[in-house]
């Protein structure tokens, strides 16, 4: 396992394979009356969220206590942040209480590859900027297998906000390395730049008509489509006319829902959440039964118990853990 989780591609399939599996074991514990674990005893875990989070936030707390790791939550407006103190020293502080690990969330891509550089806890990305995203990546993953077994071979579709999504750059790498086949549609207004070369050497498949890839002439029919959140908050011009139609072109209708059962009854819908409900998902096509959303979530706590397991108490980690030396000079001085 390596020290960090900063993205997906810091795992290959064998590393997502036993994060998916212990995450099987890690989600029994859901279903007992005494939701209480003693794995991580003794550790503490920083939630440093510097955006917003309903699911991510809560899951990787909820995780840790039930591991009974001390987990703190700190965000940005909470932090001596609002006060001019830069990320560098705000982490460099907390990390010289001797905590073990830190969960971030910050609004600039790369900006959890820089705290990695900067203290001895462990780091794990909660999601930077529109960069990555890899524990959704993990729980949609575990997500999907649950309902269609292996990815392998399977093909997803992902919909949406793709310029803004790393959600999006998370899963792909995941998806592929699991084996499944993906198809990214969206208006060419939220296509990344750079996505033809980009698809041509990660081998995935670009479209920007989403009837014609979830059902047309010559079709791959699709196992599982996922529908990304339109980004409003990091969209700075317009991205597309108007809201009613970007739902025509590339919302989850209820006539898309119904047509798209009728060609496989087995889909299954996801999304990271939170949803715009009537904008990129109805409210049929969410509350349908084939749309996972709330499995996803109940996922994200079983696949962080099991990341902050394999990072901190895993074969490697407890021993590296152990045999961390803190950076503060106190500790230095006093050996
Ligand atoms: N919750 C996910 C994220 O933080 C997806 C989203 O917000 O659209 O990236």
């Amino acid at each position: 396992m390596p020290r960090h989780l900063l993205s997906m591609s810091d795992l290959d399939a064998a590393a997502i394979r036993t994060i998916l599996d212990t995450a099987t074991q890690m989600h029994e514990v859901q279903h007992r009356e005494v939701k209480k674990i003693p794995t991580l005893r003794g550790r503490t875990i920083i939630n440093l969220f510097f955006e917003d989070s309903t699911r991510t936030r809560s899951s990787f707390e909820i995780a840790g206590k039930w591991m009974s790791a001390d987990t703190i939550n700190i965000t940005g407006k909470g932090s001596a942040t609002s006060k001019g103190e830069s990320l560098r020293d705000t982490v460099r502080t907390i990390d010289a209480m001797g905590v073990d690990a830190f969960v971030i969330r910050h609004g600039a891509s790369g900006a959890c590859h820089q705290v990695a550089g900067w203290v001895d806890a462990h780091v794990i990305n909660a999601g930077d900027g529109t960069h990555e995203h890899p524990t959704q990546a993990l729980l949609d993953a575990y997500t999907m297998e649950r309902r269609l077994g292996s990815l392998e071979g399977r093909h997803v579709a992902i919909v949406g906000d793709l310029t803004h999504s790393r959600v999006l750059r998370s899963n792909l790498i995941s998806l592929r390395r699991l084996g499944a086949a993906v198809t990214l549609v969206a208006p060419p207004t939220l296509m990344p730049s750079g996505i033809t070369s980009w698809a041509h050497r990660d081998g995935f498949t670009v479209g920007h008509d989403l009837d014609a890839v979830l059902g047309g002439e010559g079709a791959r029919p699709v196992d599982a489509l996922m529908m990304l959140r339109v980004q409003k908050e990091r969209m700075s011009g317009g991205y597309f006319p108007t809201a009613r139609e970007y739902t025509v072109g590339y919302g989850l209708t209820r006539d898309r829902l119904a047509r798209l059962t009728d060609l496989n009854p087995e889909i299954v819908i996801c999304h990271p959440g939170p949803m715009n409900r009537g904008l990129e998902i109805s409210a049929d096509a969410a509350d349908a039964a084939q749309s996972l959303v709330l499995d996803q979530v109940s996922a994200g706590v079983a696949v962080r118990m099991s990341v902050l397991y394999h990072l901190l108490a895993g074969a490697d980690g407890g021993a590296d853990a152990a045999a961390r030396v803190p950076r503060s000079a106190w500790a230095g001085s006093a050996a």
